[in-house]
């Protein structure tokens, strides 16, 4: 006979949101169950907290916990065609730390809360009972009942799909690749963004005291021709300019491709399940606000959840009017991200639709202005 397990939520996908929904949801005492198909928490994703997030984790009392092991930056020099043309300031300053660490510091101390987390475990179908989730069956057999199901399983979600929510997805024109390279005295300076009039971008910064982070995006074509046997350094020395004593360290790092697509969905809930984080929404990485907004989107969705006390109606009705809005802001950021995308060709364009007030402070208040100090 199949084993139940009757829950408040199932949260499918362990990754940040998923972990820090559960923690909120597992301190107001609801009993949560994180269904996970990977052997442990997911090791790729962002680095960066900005202000929008920052603030999420110091109302959760994580501040200092995350701040702890951090690197806190404050300033962004730009560059176009090999020249700095501006600086974007961050009167809070944003955190540096590797996907990874952020989710672990989170993860362990769900384990506090009694959230119980079932890794190496697949979904196989959902049940419906009407709108409602009633079960989902494991491909080993298990079976979940869950009072709400929380899709947090990723971009690809399987989640979403059996709900009958579509997506819209459309690729950007370039391919991304990313290190992570021995740090150099330049990049422990300064964080630096370089754009050129071929539409290629490159984002230097440190993870911690010993490492770098280093994106290159390139239109396809020219990815091909510049990374066909590892990097051809020599191709980027126009482009990356103020880092030169990265280069040495740029030619052998192992250089992990990444596609990159934003993705809209037109509806973020239906019934008593709802879609969070990457199965949501996904923006371009330039923005740099993915994690801000998916940890403040579980902040909204565990007050929806506590506020129903289990009840269906009562659930439904804060998923339509205090979730769904979401949408809106993330739409907001995901334009905003295209926009970014389709000037880096352009120093003008670029400039023109840079915005300080989503970069800096995403959807949170912001406070006074100016941040932005242009060089040429
Ligand atoms: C290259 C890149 C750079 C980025 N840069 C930034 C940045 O600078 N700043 C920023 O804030 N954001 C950035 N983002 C976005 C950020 O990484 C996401 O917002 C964040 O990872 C969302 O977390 P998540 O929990 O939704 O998804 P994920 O971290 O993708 O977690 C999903 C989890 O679900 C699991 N899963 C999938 N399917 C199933 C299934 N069927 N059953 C069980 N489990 C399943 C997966 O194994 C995974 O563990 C970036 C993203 C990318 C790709």
């Amino acid at each position: 006979m199949a084993m139940t397990t009757t829950c408040d939520v199932a949260i499918v996908g362990a990754g940040l949101g998923g972990c820090f929904l559960a923690l909120l949801l597992g301190r107001n005492g609801h009993n949560v169950v994180v269904v996970e198909q990977g052997p442990a928490i997911p090791a790729a994703g962002a680095d960066f907290v900005k202000r929008p997030g920052m603030g999420v984790l110091a109302r959760h009392g994580l501040g200092s916990l995350v701040e702890r092991h951090a690197l806190k930056r404050d300033i962004v020099r730009y560059y176009h065609d090999g020249e700095a043309i501006q600086e974007c300031r961050y009167p809070d300053g944003f955190l540096i730390r590797p996907y990874r660490e952020l989710v672990e510091v989170i993860y362990s101390c769900c384990s506090m809360q009694g959230v119980e987390f079932w890794f190496d475990s697949q979904i196989e179908r959902l049940e419906h009972d009407g709108d409602r989730v009633a079960r989902l069956v494991l491909a080993d057999g298990r079976e979940l009942r869950p009072g709400v199901v929380i899709a947090a399983d990723g971009s690809r979600s399987m989640v979403r799909q059996a709900l009958g929510i579509t997506q819209e997805t459309s690729a950007y024109p370039h391919i991304m690749r990313v290190a992570t390279v021995p740090l150099t005295a330049s990049v422990a300076r300064l964080n630096r963004l370089y754009f050129n009039s071929d539409g290629w971008f490159s984002y230097l910064y440190p993870i911690n005291e010993e490492q770098a982070r280093v994106f290159i995006g390139l239109p396809l074509e020219d990815e091909r021709e510049v990374f066909a046997d590892g990097l051809a350094v020599d191709a980027v020395k126009d482009l990356i300019t103020d880092n030169d004593d990265a280069y040495d360290v740029l030619g052998p790092a192992h250089w992990q491709r990444i596609p990159v697509s934003a993705m809209r969905a037109p509806a973020y809930h239906r019934g008593n399940a709802a879609l969070l984080g990457s199965a949501a929404f996904a923006c371009h990485p330039m923005t740099g606000m993915g994690m801000s907004y998916t940890m403040h989107d579980a902040e909204i969705l565990a007050g929806v959840i506590g506020a129903a006390e289990g009840d269906p109606v009562l659930l439904e009705k804060g998923l339509e009017t205090a979730y769904e809005p979401r949408r809106h802001a993330h739409a907001e950021l995901i334009g905003y991200g295209d926009a970014l995308a389709g000037t880096f060709h352009d120093k003008a364009a670029y400039l023109g639709v840079f915005r300080e007030d989503l970069h800096v402070f995403g959807d949170t208040e912001p406070t006074g202005g100016g941040f932005v100090t242009v060089l040429r």
